[in-house]
């Protein structure tokens, strides 16, 4: 039997090792060509940065770093870790980076109340977070998204503004 199967990289802290190895199996049977780490540092692999100086461990978190996103071009989309709505600073670059290059992105959980109001693809860490969306550039204001005409608030142009903007450059989700 020879298949197309869709590609797809795990994104997510490696502190999460069950969940990369449940979603791994569970995205496999599904039918995807699963891509995960290659070490879990934070879970289980610490002995990798043992002995190892400052520099050398920067470099090696540097380059993992810039493999992870190798894996990304390798892949047609990306499934995202986040447990308990975490998402660090390595993997909102990586959101980022999967949204430039016209990859799918998915979720382990998606909190409806988390979701941004303006893309759709991306779920802010915790409600009320003014946190910016690595996607689209939106900035989770609670106010701007309870008023949505709303504008001068944490971002400058009104959330239906924003939305219009976003669906006119990349269509609906
Ligand atoms: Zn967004």
């Amino acid at each position: 039997m020879v298949g197309k199967y869709p590609v797809i990289t795990l994104c997510g802290s490696t502190r999460f090792k069950s969940s990369f190895y449940e979603a791994q199996k569970r995205l496999t049977l599904q039918g995807n060509i699963v891509i995960s780490v290659g070490l879990f540092g934070h879970a289980g692999d610490e002995e990798v940065w043992e002995g190892m100086d400052e520099d050398t461990v920067t470099e090696t978190k540097t380059m993992l770093d810039d493999m992870h996103k190798r894996k990304i071009d390798m892949a047609d989309g990306i499934y995202v870790i986040n447990v308990g709505g975490y998402i660090g600073s390595s993997t909102r670059s990586e959101i980022a980076y999967a949204a430039a290059h016209s990859k799918t992105i998915d979720y382990l959980e998606q909190p409806a109340a988390q979701r941004c109001p303006v893309c759709g693809r991306y779920y802010f860490t915790e409600p009320h977070s003014y946190e910016i969306c690595p996607v689209c550039g939106w900035e989770d204001d609670p106010s701007q998204k309870r008023y949505p005409d709303m504008e001068g608030g944490a971002n400058a142009e009104s959330l239906n503004e924003a939305r219009r903007k976003y669906e006119a450059k990349y269509g609906t989700e």
